[in-house]
């Protein structure tokens, strides 16, 4: 009978320490107008987009205290609504690898993303399409990535995650040209969970594309009340043809798709199905005090909120996450905002 309890006590322990570790978390961060997703698989996370660089502290905390490694960094497309917070990742906690659809593109946000990948020594890395990631038991399959594509949006990394019988597309900003090259190459894209493409815009979702994916839950990630009129009715009208559960950062904040490998349910920061809070409401602090930006010319550093900052030409700013990071590099503050 002793004998019996112990078995029965360790398995009873190995159900607990199993159903503990494996689980996949999805968490479509509240980064404004936008992309910031981090998947946490059996303890391993992918952090796919940054959000703008306005929403770096936001960032950066939210992944400190959510995980002390990143396994993978994805740049989806080098636009700042993306990868300016990538550096605040970087910034934050060490990472392998980070992939992106080119390696080189002129812009204040890309320089700052690779500097900080190059300090901590992460591997850049352009992936190809069929490219296959292991995180915990989830598989990541690149889908989609166009390095020569004649929008920036249509270079986007587009990747298909499943774990058990759950799978999760995650579109980023590719447009119709992109869905007819996923659909004409063949990859399984039927996924319980859609990111919808850029951000819900028009220029992006079809609806041969939408049926495909057949989702029985959709994401967008918007800003609220953006001036580019995000999410699409149209759009919206699709997936509601298709009985698609949507949720939008906009109106609900933060939203995490759980998965136990069986199947996805989700909460969302504001109250909507459950009221739980899965995160922190961002306090607003990180709009006061978020980056700094250097004028290469002058060699001053300035809070993004400086007005020297609307002024300065793109070519000579230089992004820091840090004030030790503006000083480290030889910037001195500005006598204006005082940074
Ligand atoms: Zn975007
Ligand atoms: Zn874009």
């Amino acid at each position: 009978m002793k004998r019996l309890c112990q078995i029965l006590c360790f398995c009873l322990l190995l159900l607990i320490t199993c159903s503990a570790c494996a689980d996949m978390d999805v968490y479509f961060l509240n980064v404004g107008q936008g992309d910031a997703t981090v998947v946490i698989c059996d303890g391993e996370a992918m952090v796919v987009d940054g959000g703008p660089a306005a929403k770096s502290s936001f960032v950066y905390r939210w992944v400190r205290e959510h995980t002390d490694f990143v396994r993978y960094l994805v740049a989806t497309h080098p636009h700042e609504d993306h990868i300016g917070g990538i550096a605040a990742v970087l910034n934050a906690v060490p990472v392998d690898l980070l992939l992106t659809p080119v390696e080189k593109y002129a812009s204040p946000s890309f320089d700052a993303m690779i500097r900080y990948a190059d300090r901590q020594g992460t591997v850049v890395m352009v992936p190809e399409e069929g490219d296959v990631f292991a995180l915990g038991g989830a598989e990541v399959t690149v889908v989609h990535c166009w390095p020569e594509a004649w929008t920036v949006n249509d270079m986007c990394i587009c990747l298909r995650i499943s774990y058990g019988d759950t799978s999760l597309l995650l579109m980023a900003d590719a447009e119709y040209i992109s869905e007819y090259m996923i659909l004409d190459a063949g990859f399984e894209i039927r996924s319980q969970v859609l990111k919808v493409g850029h951000h819900g815009s028009s220029t992006s979702s079809t609806m041969t594309f939408l049926r495909e994916v057949h989702p029985e839950a959709a994401v967008i990630s918007c800003g609220a009340g953006n001036t580019y009129g995000h999410p699409d009715s149209m759009v919206l009208e699709y997936l509601e043809k298709l009985d698609t559960k949507v949720y939008r950062t906009d109106t609900m904040g933060t939203v995490c798709a759980h998965s136990n490998g069986s199947w996805f349910w989700f909460e969302t920061e504001k109250d909507t199905d459950t009221g739980r809070s899965v995160m922190p409401v961002d306090d607003g602090k990180t709009e006061e005090k978020p980056y700094y930006v250097g004028n290469r010319n002058t060699k001053k550093f300035h809070k993004s909120s400086c007005p020297s900052v609307t002024e300065m030409k793109e070519k000579n700013k230089v992004v820091f996450a840090s004030r030790d990071e503006a000083v480290d590099s030889g910037y001195a503050p500005c006598g204006r905002c005082r940074p």
